[in-house]
């Protein structure tokens, strides 16, 4: 009898539980060969950042770890393009079959596009799923048919629609063929940096799929019930953290959607931090709609008049002061290093940051994105593209344009014992809570005692010209 065999294409849908294309597979053929194609040209111009690239060495590895002990393993190809490997792979294992789960960047719909085309032409059976939202972006329109631009609209719709299916099981057979094709070794892809810098990421992270599904059961049992009050605090642990594990399908939104949907009890404090919690979600549903219905969206702002806005010419000295954490506004530097060192920022303090790159400094807003691209271990396009826009004024439901965040009222309220400016900038850890926010204001004989540069700006004055900048475009 003819052995019937699948390919599944893994992307950024590193895990064994609810993955629909796994769960199709095993269901539909007789032997499953897991398959991971490394080729960054097709991503670009957004192929991953130095941190992305070191969370996806480690998730590739836990992936692969997790197969074997399914009694599977993970194919790894560089070579070619996906293409030219997946007919390859077809042609050296007999496959039938490729299955995938659905991505909504530009680049990769129109790659996927090409090659669902070309393999079903060979004869070869293509399907994909959903793995990577709760609602796919086509299926939640206006009644004219027109895509919301207003989040609040828009997660309205997605609650009224039908809730998502529940999270599939790990197939109880991962199906191994009995031959399997030939595999690069995961160090072959060159993921890891060169020059070791990845220590502090590496101290503050454990990539992969278990990791993932203890830190939401951990979320759940302590942060979740208090979430609505403690997001927004910095210098806590209050929220979840999950942001790269769901940026590299290590755990699927439905099985974030069961758990804490599961605290949604009678009790009204827990049901209040639930659905804060859901609409976080909702916020990433957004980011992803958003970026499917106005793919442009990466590059240029999705409200057309910002096209016009005066951004400050020749600023590589002030982007340079940003990126490193010396801007003299303590908030902000504290949440650059926070960066630098961890791959990772805090919500809040992430648009104090842009706000500060985008209206004090005047710094166009892509250029923000395109640092937190390098640097964000949870680098994902469609939300690193809404946060800018938000925050910059420009994109849908954004911030509106006359809201500037003052990085020292945010502090005093956001960082009032300043645990969070403490921890990252140790050379501000013992000045007392009225100079910490802002150190510029001391006495001058202790401020020149301090190993912390002034501002280069002054925060009112530039305020002020960014709301003039703003006059100049609101009418177009
Ligand atoms: C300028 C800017 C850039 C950003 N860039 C990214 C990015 O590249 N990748 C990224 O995942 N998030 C980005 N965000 C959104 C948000 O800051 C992070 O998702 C969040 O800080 C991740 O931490 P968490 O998992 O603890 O979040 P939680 O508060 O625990 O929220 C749970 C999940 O909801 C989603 N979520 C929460 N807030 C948002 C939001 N505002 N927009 C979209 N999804 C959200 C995330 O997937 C997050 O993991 C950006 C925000 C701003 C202002």
């Amino acid at each position: 009898m003819r052995v019937s065999t699948a390919l599944i294409w893994f992307r950024r849908d590193l895990r064994l539980h609810d993955n629909p294309a796994l769960s199709h597979a095993a269901a539909t053929h007789d032997s499953i060969i897991p398959v991971y194609i490394h080729t960054l040209a097709e991503e670009a111009p957004w192929a991953p950042g130095a941190a992305s690239r070191w969370w996806l060495h480690h998730s590739l590895a836990a992936l692969a770890e997790s197969l074997r002990q399914h009694g599977s393993r993970l194919v790894i190809r560089h070579q070619g393009n996906s293409l030219d490997e997946l007919r390859a792979l077809c042609r050296e294992t007999g496959a039938t079959a490729v299955y995938w789960n659905r991505l909504y960047e530009p680049a990769g719909i129109a790659r996927d596009k090409t090659i669902k085309t070309a393999l079903r032409e060979d004869g070869v059976q293509v399907e994909s799923f959903n793995a990577a939202l709760l609602f796919e972006p086509w299926s939640i329109l206006k009644d004219n048919g027109e895509p919301f631009q207003v989040f609040t609209r828009f997660w309205q719709a997605c609650i009224r629609s039908i809730s998502p299916p529940p999270p599939l099981p790990i197939p109880a057979d991962c199906k191994a063929p009995s031959l399997w094709p030939e595999s690069l070794p995961l160090e072959a892809l060159k993921l890891l940096p060169r020059i070791p810098w990845d220590q502090g990421m590496a101290t503050a992270w454990r990539p992969g799929e278990e990791a993932a599904l203890n830190r939401l059961a951990q979320f759940c049992s302590t942060i979740l019930e208090g979430y609505h009050q403690t997001r927004d605090y910095p210098g806590v642990d209050g929220v979840s953290r999950l942001s790269p594990h769901l940026h590299f399908g290590e755990i699927s939104p439905r099985q974030i959607w069961v758990a804490v949907g599961n605290h949604l009890q009678d009790d009204p404090l827990q049901q209040k931090a639930a659905e804060t919690y859901l609409r976080e979600l909702g916020w990433r549903e957004f980011a992803h709609y958003v970026l499917y219905h106005w793919p442009h969206t990466t590059d240029r702002p999705l409200q057309e008049r910002f096209n016009g806005y005066p951004w400050r010419q020749d600023y590589g000295e002030l982007l340079r002061a940003w990126q490193q954490g010396r801007t003299g506004i303590p908030l902000v530097d504290a949440g650059m290093r926070e960066l630098w060192q961890t791959g990772w920022m805090h919500n809040r303090v992430r648009m104090v940051v842009a706000s500060f790159l985008t209206k004090n400094y005047r710094i166009p807003w892509q250029e923000g994105a395109r640092w937190f691209w390098d640097t964000l271990v949870d680098a994902d396009l469609a939300n690193n593209t809404l946060g800018w826009q938000w925050t910059a004024g420009c994109g849908a439901d954004a911030a509106p344009y006359f809201r500037i965040f003052n990085p020292v009222r945010q502090g005093e309220k956001f960082d009032p014992e300043g645990a969070y400016i403490r921890r990252w900038l140790p050379e501000l850890a013992g000045l007392s809570h009225q100079w910490l926010h802002q150190p510029w204001a001391m006495p001058s004989a202790e401020r020149s005692a301090l190993a912390y540069p002034p501002p280069l700006v002054n925060l009112e004055t530039s305020r002020t010209e960014a709301l003039q900048g703003y006059e100049r475009i609101r009418n177009r």
